[in-house]
């Protein structure tokens, strides 16, 4: 039989970020050796007090449903941190999740409706639109995805042409937003470019959010990994307290990615409405990781901060060997990625014809299939976070490595 699948998943794609990994994971079963700088995950292992932490919480029983929002000393702990930010947060608002992911799920579950839910078919050709999400480009690959299985409808801002800074953009933003947006997307530090936006620029979103009416979710999972900047936490500033959604997650931070745990803040009244979601999907995050997460959150700074300082060594080196290829890659003070130009777009046009001296290549998809046929070095294509013309590399990976990728680009004159 052929079944008649939902509109909203024949919305979306899969993730390119994990079906590239999929790939460099196929080509390695195969016995190829892959440079994977393709997917987002720590090459660390998750801190050993942290490990332990999970393995006598287990010991301890701790493995049936925990109350559905999560284990109160761990909101507690996540409260105290949000707190420690600037924020005016107590436990009654934090929801625990299986990864900063599910968290932004229910956000949008929560708040986005479609054209179905206002009353007629998504499938029809009712020219009404969803709600209005604003995404600032390059983005994260599954806020559009979220933002679709939700029904709502995607205006997108791209900073590329501002060397991937906010501040900047900020005249085209207010351009872009209405009293009828309705969710606005910040994720500093950005993945996939890693800029940290300065505090003029979260200024101009508050300003902008404030006028319009708009609820911000801002996605801090990077918050910890920057590089001699500190990040501002958006719900901190004056009038952000009321309209922003903070997610954050152990993933990252605390090389915790299979770990699944992530947490959202908002005000009570948005919880209260996310739960119904989160009680009815996952139950709750999964007991004793949370106990882990806790002993995450209290007694894992010098972890955190040998790892970060392994991930800016990596950046400046990356940075400095494309740079002897030729390649000026625009670097960002955070998170792990960066964004390579790469192909005969408009924005990377002149770094794409400085780097190969040759034809650049007609865009960032046939140049990230061939780098990893042709050079083993798996890579995900800009467009894939609306920005075409770049590969975004996540330097997540040991330098040695590293090293290897850019001689392979470069000996396969993909650099
Ligand atoms: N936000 C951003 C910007 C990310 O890059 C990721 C990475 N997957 C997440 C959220 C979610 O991560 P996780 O679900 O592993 O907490
Ligand atoms: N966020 C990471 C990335 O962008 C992990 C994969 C994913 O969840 O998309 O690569």
């Amino acid at each position: 039989m052929s079944f008649d699948f939902a509109a909203r998943v024949e919305r979306v794609e899969p993730s390119a970020t994990l079906a590239i990994s999929n790939k460099a994971s196929e080509l390695e079963a195969e016995g190829v050796d892959v440079v994977d700088l393709s997917v987002g995950e720590p090459d660390f292992p998750t801190p050993e007090n942290i490990v332990a932490a999970g393995q006598e919480a287990m010991d301890a029983g701790h493995t049936g449903y925990t109350s559905s929002n999560g284990i109160p000393e761990l909101r507690e702990s996540i409260a105290a941190k949000l707190r420690d930010d600037g924020l005016d947060a107590t436990s009654e608002e934090v929801i625990v999740t299986p990864g900063g992911k599910q968290a932004l799920f229910e956000t949008f579950q929560t708040l986005i409706d479609g054209v179905d839910e206002q009353g007629s078919s998504a499938r029809g050709t009712s020219s009404r639109a969803g709600d209005e999400v604003v995404l600032l480009d390059p983005a994260w690959v599954s806020y559009e995805a979220m933002a679709k299985l939700s029904g709502g409808s995607l205006n997108r801002v791209d900073l590329a042409p501002y060397d991937f800074q906010l501040e900047p953009a900020l005249d085209d933003l207010a351009a872009a937003v209405s009293d009828d947006t309705k969710l606005l997307v910040v994720n500093s530090p950005s993945n996939p470019t890693g800029a940290v936006y300065s505090d003029a620029a979260l200024e101009g979103v508050r300003d902008l959010a404030v006028e319009h009416d708009i609820t911000v979710i801002s996605d801090e999972i990077y918050q910890q990994i920057t590089y001699g900047v500190e990040p501002t936490s958006l719900g901190s500033l004056e009038g952000m307290s009321d309209r922003t959604i903070t997610i954050n997650g152990f993933s990252k931070a605390y090389s915790m990615t299979g770990w699944r745990l992530g947490y959202l803040h908002a005000p009570e009244s948005l919880i209260s409405q996310a739960a119904k979601l989160h009680s009815h999907s996952v139950s709750c995050a999964v007991n004793f990781v949370q106990h882990a997460g806790l002993e995450a959150l209290e007694n894992t700074d010098e972890a955190v901060v040998e790892m970060r300082d392994a991930f800016r060594e990596r950046r400046d080196m990356l940075a400095e060997l494309f740079a002897e290829h030729g390649v000026d890659v625009p670097v960002g003070d955070g998170a792990f990625y960066m964004m390579l130009p790469v192909a005969d777009d408009s924005e990377a046009r002149s770094a794409s014809e400085s780097a190969s001296g040759d034809e650049p290549r007609a865009d960032d998809q046939e140049w990230c299939a061939g780098a990893i046929e042709d050079a083993h070095v798996a890579t995900v294509p800009g467009s894939a976070f609306g920005s075409p013309g770049y590969a975004r590399i996540s330097y997540a990976a040991s330098e040695e490595r590293l090293r290897e990728a850019v001689d392979r680009l470069a000996e396969h004159d993909y650099i």
